[in-house]
């Protein structure tokens, strides 16, 4: 845990009790703060003339959009500060080493990796943000903290100014949270913002809106930008040229290593080169990193290959939960029997239009399974509404065959709170459902 001594006897409220909230309090505590927490869903309110040293916000609570949380409102009327826990964090530790990642996707594969990479190559490093633990529960004596950041916490947060910054790509997502599209890039970019001396922007340059954000980098005299790309080198930077990862950082072609078949496809490849440009800006030697690439295996429900059965490949990617990294899946896997569906985000699925004529046949389930059926069969792709998982799982199973499929793929395009509790119970049935008659 972390200890925040420059909260001692001070009085903070903190918004939202979720795990991120609970690890706030018990930091603050620890530390020898006053805490009152403030929770919609509880009994525990604050009181609307009460006056704090400082204000903390969970991820989930709005500072802006869509609507500004009544107490963030009474807050800046009476100008106390609103912080979050990466805040407290930097504001404890403005030294200490934070390897920083954001994206509409790819960020845990990203994170976990770097991490990976770290400890393969023996430094002290801790992982968490929104993957795993929040940050004030993480171990205080690591030197490097390589961090997961959502546009939510972005958004909330202000101190920021961290040494290593990652942003992989942008693609629509979270609209309404964010005020549409220019809320959703702005809090995005604030990965960049109060960058100093030491600072190194790592970012991908495969979608025009990260692109744009790269030639600004490099107009306000950032010290230190390196483009990724997961299907080409660009200039002075880390990409890739057929199956080898290249540096380009200092003007000429220098190849490091094959692509790591476990890891593979352009978006995996992205996320490699945006992990090398980390460790190389992090002491991780470039024979370590090579060797550590090999062994890493990936995170579960991002494109797992859970099994092989009759010649059919089992891949479950309930982490996809919108149409950008569906069409990863997509682009990877040929004769396809799809099971998509859930609660749809903003994005629907029109944009993999270009890919029905790899899907055999699909199944949906969910909210959003009418809908998308009416869209797949004006496109022309078999399919059934089956509701439920299992039912299609067991249909994928009948069906497969017959249609001389390769794989079957849960890859939802949706998010999965209507049926279940989160991706990963999702995906966990998923291969419970597919393994239970191997
Ligand atoms: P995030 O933490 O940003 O949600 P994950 O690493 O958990 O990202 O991967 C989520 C989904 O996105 C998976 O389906 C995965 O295959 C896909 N994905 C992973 N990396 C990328 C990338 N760089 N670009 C697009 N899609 C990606």
């Amino acid at each position: 845990m972390i200890i925040l001594d420059f909260c001692r006897n001070k009085k903070i409220g903190v918004i939202g009790f979720g795990k991120t909230g609970k690890s706030v309090v018990d930091s603050l505590i620890a530390s020898g703060a006053e805490v009152k927490i403030h929770d919609d869903n509880s009994i525990n309110h604050f009181d609307v003339d009460e006056i704090f040293d400082a204000i903390v916000v969970s991820p989930g609570i709005s500072i802006l959009w869509p609507k500004i949380h009544l107490m963030i409102q009474m807050a800046n009327k009476k100008f106390i500060p609103v912080l979050n826990d990466v805040d407290l964090f930097q504001r404890q530790f403005p030294n200490r080493t934070s390897i920083c990642v954001t994206g509409t996707n790819g960020k845990s594969t990203t994170t976990a990796l770097i991490y990976y990479l770290l400890r393969f190559a023996d430094q002290k490093a801790a992982i968490g943000g929104n993957f795993g633990n929040p940050i004030l529960s993480l171990d205080s004596a690591a030197d490097f903290f390589v961090l997961e950041l959502s546009s939510y916490q972005l958004e909330s947060c202000n101190i920021l100014g961290f040494n290593t910054a990652i942003l992989l790509n942008i693609t629509p997502d979270h609209l309404t949270r964010h005020g549409g599209m220019e809320g959703y890039i702005a809090n995005k970019q604030k990965i960049f913002a109060n960058f100093h001396e030491q600072s190194t922007a790592i970012i991908g340059v495969d979608d025009n809106h990260c692109l744009e954000i790269f030639e600004f980098l490099k107009t306000i005299n950032h010290p230190c930008v390196i483009p990724i790309s997961g299907n080409k080198v660009p200039k002075f930077g880390v990409g890739w040229k057929g199956d080898k990862l290249v540096d380009d950082r200092f003007g000429s072609h220098k190849v490091i290593c094959e692509k790591n078949p476990v890891l593979d496809g352009n978006h995996n490849r992205q996320n490699i080169a945006a992990a090398y440009a980390a460790c190389m800006r992090n002491e991780v030697k470039q024979e370590s990193f090579r060797n550590g690439l090999f062994l890493s295996k990936g995170l579960e429900h991002r494109q797992e290959i859970i099994a092989s059965i009759d010649g059919i490949q089992y891949v479950n990617d309930s982490k996809a939960t919108n149409a950008d990294s569906v069409e990863k899946a997509l682009q990877r896997f040929n004769n396809i029997i799809w099971i998509l569906g859930g609660r749809p985000k903003e994005d629907g699925i029109e944009s993999l239009i270009g890919y029905f004529e790899k899907i055999r046949f699909a199944f949906l389930i969910g909210e959003a399974a009418k809908n998308w059926s009416h869209l797949l069969t004006k496109y022309g792709v078999k399919n059934e509404i089956s509701g439920t998982l299992e039912v299609a799982v067991n249909r994928s199973r009948e069906i497969a065959k017959n249609l001389n499929a390769n794989v079957v793929l849960l890859s939802p395009a949706c998010a999965s709170f209507d049926q279940f509790r989160d991706f990963e119970d999702r995906g966990n049935r998923f291969k419970e459902l597919v393994l239970r008659e191997k």
